[in-house]
């Protein structure tokens, strides 16, 4: 593989635009780590530059590469192969850890010529995967950019961010903290199989409610909606007001889109457990990566009506027939598709942070 030189057994150099030397590989013997090795590197920078126009933030931080959440449909897949990983098994079960990431980014974020840019995080991969759970990277990270008077926002699939509630809150007592779910349907059955990794839905909304109990607050990325699985009136009406039940603070909707990478391992998927919809997908996403417009509007069009059902609202001082919801129009592309030595982030949470 590209960087296998940093590892302990590697041959190769290492590929110095993204790692320093000395890194490890590394099983655990057990059950929620089983068949995952981590490739424990030391990186050399951790905050990075978004430099696409059409970024609702400047900065992002991703201290892990790969996702033990195993989403079928997961974006960030391609993103795998830059380091020479295949997109499909390999982003699933082998994980590269940034171990050194709050020590490199207090170095970071102590630089005079740091301007205290909002930082978002989830962006890429999961910061609340289950390698965090034994890692723990993200509370030093957390509180780094709250001491430095950075603002931070929080995108996951991951209940364990309520590990680090009582240090968000205090965050927030010194900067602003913007966290959000991402919970595109209730079926668990679906669940099971498409997102095998992840806490179930439920779960997740259990998450919510905590968080808005906490005063935090929590918005919803309702993502992703699965054409002809996910998608009916009556499904989405009950996952909005699932989502309102819990006090979500805003929804944004948006559609399955299946860029290379992704695509090829939802497709196969899809054969598996759907083959009767295969068709049906080919002609839906027959012009690329994301599905028309007619459809991304219909889905937009009953989501906002049903946040208006269920009194969701922008909060004090707006009326609660001017629902949040974001339009679910796909996201632009990136914008070269040339891979890059710095990692390149994926347009997906645009939609959710340019309702603020
Ligand atoms: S949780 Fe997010 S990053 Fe992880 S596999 Fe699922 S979609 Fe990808």
């Amino acid at each position: 593989m590209r960087w296998s030189g940093q590892l302990v057994d590697g041959n190769e150099p290492a590929q110095e635009a993204l790692f320093d030397a000395g890194a490890v590989v590394r099983t655990f013997d057990t059950p929620g780590f089983r068949g995952t090795t981590f490739y424990e590197v030391r990186a050399k920078s951790v905050l990075n530059r978004v430099t696409a126009d059409a970024w609702m933030f400047n900065w992002t931080i991703n201290p892990y590469r790969g996702c033990g959440h195993r989403c079928t449909y997961c974006f960030a897949r391609k993103t795998h192969t830059y380091l020479d990983f295949d997109a499909g098994l390999d982003f699933d079960t082998r994980i590269v850890v940034k171990v050194n990431a709050p020590e490199v980014l207090r170095r970071e974020l102590a630089r005079p010529s740091w301007r205290r840019e909002p930082v978002a995080m989830g962006t890429n991969v999961d910061c609340y995967q289950r390698a965090e759970g034994r890692y723990r990277l993200m509370p030093e990270i957390i509180s780094a950019l709250a001491a430095s008077g950075t603002p931070l926002s929080i995108l996951t699939k991951g209940t364990l961010m309520l590990r680090d509630l009582p240090l968000l809150l205090d965050a927030a007592r010194d900067v602003p903290v913007s966290l959000s779910m991402s919970i595109g349907f209730l079926d668990r059955e679906l669940w099971r199989t498409v997102e095998a990794g992840t806490p179930s839905p439920a779960r997740r909304l259990d998450a919510v409610r905590t968080l808005a109990d906490s005063g935090l607050g929590c918005s919803v990325l309702m993502a992703p909606i699965l054409p002809y699985l996910s998608d009916s009136p009556e499904q989405l009406r009950a996952c909005v007001k699932a989502l309102a039940d819990a006090g979500a603070r805003s929804i944004t909707p948006l559609v399955l889109h299946l860029r290379p990478g992704a695509r090829e391992w939802y497709f196969s998927w899809l054969q598996a457990h759907h083959p009767q919809l295969v068709p049906r997908y080919r002609a839906l996403y027959r012009r690329g990566s994301y599905a028309p417009a007619w459809y991304t509007e219909r889905i937009t069009r009953e989501v906002r009506a049903y946040a208006q059902e269920f009194g969701l609202s922008r909060g004090p001082g707006r009326r609660s027939s001017d629902p949040e919801v974001v339009p679910a129009a796909p996201p632009a592309p990136p914008a070269s598709p040339t891979p890059p030595a710095q990692e390149r982030e994926q347009p997906e949470q645009l939609e959710l942070w340019s309702q603020a």
